[in-house]
């Protein structure tokens, strides 16, 4: 086995999440290396192109900005540079804190180039992480597969961003995931141009019932509050005078019915699809719940295998669906289908505090706090026309944002180790697997590392004082204070 030299930190995994640790490691001066098994980086937002809303979720209903930090510092670069649109918070949307913040997900992988090399960080991508090394409950490295052979490379600290906790499994870690019958489906995107969208556009000032609107609506609203934002949401969808403004579109649910009926549509998924902005002007459509297989388990590769197949089946005839049904999508033609099938549900690694819906309702506020969120608890995908299950929904209910502490990022069982993602420790119901938490998470674990590095103590520890993480998330930009 080739040994290499030793970093402080190691990230395994070159995500949202990987990129975000590895930044902040490198900007406070920790030896910084981050691993990613392809080519590229940015993981989902790369391979998919992108999450349909990335960025999303930025605001909470009460218009407060939780989550800024890398995630604002990228999206303003991009911006300037003409790749994503401004942060889009109409009135109807906003009271659901339910905000875009596009981004072009080809510039957005140029950007991440930029910013590891920027902020000093080194790359090893083409490799794979199989293990880690340990001395007792120790990590002292990450095992890594790659056309070199078989290589050690040592760390002071790794932190592991790779999406489905594999590392820190091996590693020791306890983890969390829901049997086989429960899990969400997992989908495998695409990307479609050649719209025409002022004619979608008059479809839609024409037929504004034909969209959902419960994405607008909280879970603990009154009937007639919800009513009342249906209203508003047919209004703005009868008014809008730019496809941007509207930003999702869910439902065609004459078109769906029709075609479902005429075997034109299958029925593990409803209609809709988010917008990709380009250059000067040009949108794209993004279809990332168009193919949906349930009873797939991230640990087991036939189960993923089979739905790479399922889910090209039902994306073919999606597409089918769309030309002939979608008025504007006459000439469209699909750009990019996602390399691989991108995982809704997976491992949730226990660690010293385990974040849960009552949290998430609450708005609860923790003292480690390292950064925040809005997003919902108990969103769950189902495999049916519905796609988005809402019955068990919950959010805070001032209207705020609930704290991220960052004993959440601290595995049970195992030193030296962090993780950050979607993997991070919470109940089934708050998940963190949104790219904005993604993000804010990654930010702290490569912070934190690094004041472990320093001072030469265990992510553990670090729990006893987490002041001087706290101020320097601050000096990065993260949001930690000052909002509901
Ligand atoms: C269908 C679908 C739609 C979604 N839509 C949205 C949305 O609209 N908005 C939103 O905010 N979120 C959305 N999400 C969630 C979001 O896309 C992901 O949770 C997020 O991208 C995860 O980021 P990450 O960096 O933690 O992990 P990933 O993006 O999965 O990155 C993990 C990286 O680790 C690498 N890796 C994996 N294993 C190894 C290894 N052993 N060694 C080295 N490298 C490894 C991978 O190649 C990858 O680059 C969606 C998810 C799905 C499945």
């Amino acid at each position: 086995m080739i040994t290499t030299k030793e970093y402080d930190v190691v990230v395994c995994g070159g995500g949202a999440s990987g990129v975000c640790a590895a930044i902040a490691a490198a900007r406070e001066g920790a030896k910084t290396l981050l691993i990613e098994r392809v080519g590229t980086l940015g993981g989902q937002i790369s391979f998919s192109g992108p999450p349909g809303f990335a960025f999303a979720h930025l605001f909470n209903p009460s218009g407060e900005q939780d989550a800024a930090g890398l995630i604002e510092e990228m999206h303003s670069r991009l911006l300037k540079e003409g790749h994503a649109l401004p942060h889009i918070k109409p009135e109807e949307r906003l009271a659901a804190g339910y905000t875009f913040s596009y981004i072009d997900p080809e510039w957005f992988n140029f950007l991440l180039f930029e910013m590891i090399e920027e902020s000093g960080a080194e790359l090893l991508l083409h490799s794979l992480v199989v293990d880690v090394a340990k001395e007792g409950n120790v990590v002292k490295g990450v095992i890594v597969e790659n056309t070199n052979g078989r290589m050690l490379i040592p760390a002071k600290m790794v932190i592991e961003c790779t999406g489905e906790g594999d590392i820190a499994t091996r590693a020791g870690a306890p983890f969390e995931m829901v049997d086989r019958d429960t899990i969400q489906p997992h989908t495998v995107s695409f990307t479609v141009d050649g719209v025409d969208w002022k004619k979608l556009l008059k479809y839609v000032n024409e037929n504004p019932d034909q969209f959902s609107y419960f994405e607008y609506t909280l879970p603990h609203w009154s009937e007639e509050k919800v009513q009342e934002t249906k209203e508003k949401v047919q209004d703005f969808l009868r008014n809008a005078t730019d496809i941007t403004q509207i930003g999702e579109l869910m439902g065609f649910y004459k078109f769906r019915d029709e075609a479902l009926k005429n075997g034109e549509w299958h029925d593990y998924s409803g209609v809709g699809f988010f917008l990709t902005p380009k250059e000067g002007g040009v949108v794209q459509a993004h279809f990332q719940h168009s193919s949906q297989w349930p009873n797939a388990l991230p640990t087991d590769a036939w189960d993923l295998t089979r739905t790479e197949i399922e889910c090209r089946k039902q994306n073919k005839m999606a597409f089918k669906f769309v030309k002939k049904y979608l008025p504007g999508f006459e000439n469209a033609y699909i750009t990019k289908m996602c390399p691989e099938v991108r995982i809704r549900e997976g491992r949730r690694i226990m660690g010293d505090y385990k974040l849960t819906r009552e949290d998430v309702k609450a708005g609860r506020k923790f003292d480690d706090v390292i950064g925040k969120s809005h997003f919902k608890a108990g969103a769950h995908h189902v495999c049916n026309t519905t796609t988005l299950e809402t019955v068990a929904k919950v959010c805070p209910e001032n209207g705020g944002s609930y704290d991220i502490p960052y004993r959440c990022l601290v595995p049970q069982n195992v030193e030296n180790m962090l993780v950050a993602g979607k993997m991070v420790s919470t109940d089934r119901d708050s998940y963190l697997r949104y790219v904005q938490q993604n993000m804010v998470t990654g930010q702290a674990a490569g912070i934190a590392a690094y004041l472990c590095v320093r001072d030469h103590i265990t992510p553990r520890e670090l729990e006893k004082n987490v002041k001087e993480l706290q101020d320097k998330l601050e000096k990065q930009g993260a949001i930690l204070y000052g909002t509901h």
